[in-house]
């Protein structure tokens, strides 16, 4: 029998030959049977593979040589609303670009948890065709709020709580049949969002901005603008406004953050320009919720979704606007599974389904800022701080000149500008990327430095947990107490500061101060951080002492100063994206300050205060930082102006790995066709992670380059003996 095609969607009658791709580790399209009922293209199946059932997508009419005779069914057609085509096309194109097997892209597009369990049901009231034989004045409460919702169901809970009534009052009616009982699915739609209630009087500025993009969106085809403007100058009350005319056109927005601790503060924006919350996605969710996301994203019925990255593979009927937010972030990077880049993949996906990308940022990346400089996209800029409130004041504090006790990190100079704080009822933030105690626990015998035994990386202590600890890989032990090297007792001293040491000097040099440590680790959980973050920002706090986390987006309208404790910190390194990320970092932690009406100012601890970065950083001139920048990369030859890829190979014994390393060096004929360089094999930038090893090689190509294709012809021919394995990261963040 033949596949037909209704309306662009081919359907498969029942013992068709379809092609399904799992959700399972394999490289290829299975072949199976049409199941009974037959079924459309992108339906969601269940199918046999071995002794299992699994997951699985119709892709097409199946082909192969494979024995007819021997062709295993689909089970069963699943409840959800088929992939369509467009989904299928992003997947392909992801994969093919991120040099992944397809079956791997569907698992990151079918995440939500429980998605071949049939919807489970709940019971809900609607109102019922007949009258109570008596009427109480509880039971005309119930009949009154159901009158009011007309149409609407509810649980008898919810009932009996609107109504300010017992359950029992709610039972009796249904006893009476003026309540009649329903099944529905749990998965409840979510509450509309209001595109059309007033926005706030946006300045000219930003109306100006807001027009571009909604003019994009009106479109109703694809188009990626760079919005750039300071922290404070409103970016997310224009994009909001895109958000509104996306709705308008009844087409489905996505904001993408780069962090879950951002959430609270934003879902309440969103929630008081729409009036009422949108859907949320990211890993700390429930299981249930994202279960509803998934479905209520597929079928329509959510129209916004605030998300993390992966919320860029869920189902969207009718994706119109992609935000990212803050897409400088590395945060959008994913680096381990599928390595990808959110920011790109959203481009890709939206030129897939004719939607918009809104990239929003106070310091772009460069590979944002040179595709907006070439025309690529458009780029509106918001230059003013919303109100009065100015750019804080930049100065650098230059080390070589002050005088500091030993073991102590607080200048003279930052300590006076505290104080000053401290008399005004004002707030101060010292930022000091570096969790935990101290980043090194030496001998003071010997000069051995404890590590960690799985990893290439130094223990960092962590006074608050008693323990040592690797950020590499988790592990964690006890401060030694004799030397593990020399033996020789009560000499390891910790050496550096980290942000709990920080504490201590602040407290002793403050003790009448507030003072608040925000780092991740000494947070229960993701809720704990926000319910401290709102408290700060309430004014609960004199002296705020934050890692990388209070860099984004929190807003603490009472604080004036922010002091950078190391700003050279980031420029160490042969990494060259150093000098961009410490830059964005800098500029952003200096944005802190000062939001208010009050202003504020910024004080950078440095050794080198004539370092280019630093001086960019202080005049604040960012086109010609950028210019630099990008003259640097060009003649380097690397991204955006080149193409670079990593390889990167693992295994425990390091002489196999090294061996492979170097086996896929003598063979890189594929490589040299294209006129592409390789670079390694060569420890990777983490050497070693849980035991295993790591060696990179880096190929480099120039721009026009068909890399993938050359990536795939040249590592196809090796196999992984054992546990080696070997992954591709297509533009790696370090290079
Ligand atoms: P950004 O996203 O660029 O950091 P926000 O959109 O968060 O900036 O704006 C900073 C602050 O100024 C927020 O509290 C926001 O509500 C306020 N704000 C910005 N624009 C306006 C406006 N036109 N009217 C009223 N408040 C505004
Ligand atoms: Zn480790």
């Amino acid at each position: 029998m033949e596949a037909v095609q209704v309306s662009g969607q081919e359907f498969f009658h029942q013992g068709d030959r379809v092609a399904v791709l799992t959700a399972q580790p394999l490289d290829r399209l299975l072949d199976y049977r049409a199941p009974e009922g037959g079924c459309f293209r992108g339906a969601f199946v269940e199918v046999p593979l071995g002794p299992r059932k699994v997951l699985g997508v119709i892709w097409g009419a199946g082909g192969g040589n494979f024995d007819s005779a021997k062709l295993r069914s689909v089970i069963r057609v699943l409840d959800l609303a088929p992939m369509r085509d467009e989904m299928r096309q992003f997947l392909s194109k992801a994969a093919d670009y991120t040099l992944t097997p397809m079956s791997m892209m569907l698992r990151l597009a079918t995440r939500a948890p429980g998605l071949s369990d049939p919807p489970s049901m709940r019971k809900v009231l609607r109102l019922g065709d007949t009258q109570p034989d008596r009427m109480t004045p509880a039971r005309a409460k119930v009949l009154a709020v159901m009158e009011e919702f007309g149409g609407m169901a509810f649980t008898p809970k919810e009932l009996a709580d609107m109504a300010g009534v017992t359950p029992s009052v709610v039972k009796g009616l249904v006893g009476q049949g003026a309540l009649r009982e329903e099944e529905t699915p749990r998965d409840l739609p979510y509450p509309v969002l209001d595109p059309n209630r007033p926005s706030k009087d946006l300045t000219e500025d930003q109306s100006r901005a807001a027009a571009t993009l909604s003019e994009g969106v009106e479109s109703g085809s694809y188009g990626t603008t760079l919005l750039k403007g300071v922290t404070g100058s409103g970016k997310t009350e224009v994009y909001l406004e895109a958000v509104a005319a996306c709705l308008r056109r009844g087409r489905q927005a996505l904001v993408l953050l780069p962090e879950i601790a951002l959430t609270a503060e934003f879902l309440k924006r969103v929630e008081q320009r729409f009036g009422a919350t949108p859907a949320e996605w990211h890993s700390g969710a429930t299981m249930t919720e994202r279960r509803r996301v998934w479905r209520m994203v597929g079928q329509g019925n959510a129209q916004l979704v605030i998300g993390a990255r992966s919320a860029l593979f869920l189902p969207f009927r009718d994706l119109g606007l992609i935000i990212v937010d803050e897409e400088h972030d590395t945060a959008y990077k994913q680096e381990e599974g599928v390595l990808y880049n959110a920011r790109d993949m959203s481009v890709l996906r939206a030129a897939m389904c004719s939607a918009q990308v809104v990239l929003a940022s106070a310091t772009p990346s460069l590979e944002t800022w040179s595709n907006a400089e070439a025309g690529k996209y458009k780029r509106v800029d918001l230059t003013a701080r919303f109100g009065s409130a100015v750019l804080p004041v930049m100065k650098a504090v230059d080390m070589r000149a002050e005088d500091l006790a030993p073991a102590t990190w607080i200048s003279p100079t930052l300590k006076q500008a505290m104080a000053l704080r401290m008399q005004r009822g004002e707030q101060s933030l010292l930022f000091l990327n570096r969790r935990g105690f101290a980043p090194v626990t030496i001998c003071r015998a010997c000069g051995t430095q404890v590590a960690c035994d799985n990893c290439d990386a130094r223990m960092v202590e962590h006074r608050f947990m008693k323990r040592l600890m690797c950020h590499q890989c988790g592990e964690t032990k006890p401060v030694p107490e004799s030397c593990p090297s020399c033996q020789v007792e009560g000499k390891m001293a910790p050496v550096g500061p980290g942000i709990e040491r920080l504490g201590e000097e602040t407290a002793a040099l403050f003790p009448e101060a507030r003072i608040a440590v925000l780092s991740s680790d000494l947070f229960a959980s993701a809720r704990a951080l926000k319910a401290r973050i709102e408290e700060i920002a309430a004014g609960e706090a004199d002296i705020i002492l934050g890692t990388q986390l209070v860099a984004k987006g929190h807003n603490f309208p009472l604080l004036t100063l922010v002091g950078v404790i190391d700003a050279d910190l980031g420029l160490q390194g042969s990494d060259l994206r150093a000098g961009e990320r410490t830059f964005q970092l800098m500029r952003q932690v200096a944005g802190r300050a000062g939001r208010a009406e009050r202003p504020g100012e910024a004080l950078l601890q440095t050794f080198q205060p004539e370092h280019p970065v630093i001086r960019a950083i202080l005049t604040g001139d960012e086109e010609e930082f950028w210019r630099a920048e990008a003259a640097q990369r060009r003649e380097a030859g690397v991204p955006p102006f080149g193409r670079m890829a990593g390889i990167i190979l693992s295994g425990s014994d390091l002489a196999q790995v090294f061996d492979l390393g170097n086996a896929l060096a003598r063979n890189d004929g594929p490589l040299r066709q294209v006129g592409a360089q390789l670079y390694g094999p060569a420890p990777a930038p983490i050497a070693r992670v849980r035991g295993r090893h790591r060696v990179r090689l880096l190929v480099k190509a120039a721009k026009g380059v068909a890399l993938q294709e050359a990536l795939s012809r040249w590592v196809k021919p090796f196999r992984m003996k054992g546990d080696l394995r070997l992954s591709i990261d297509i533009d790696p963040q370090n290079f």
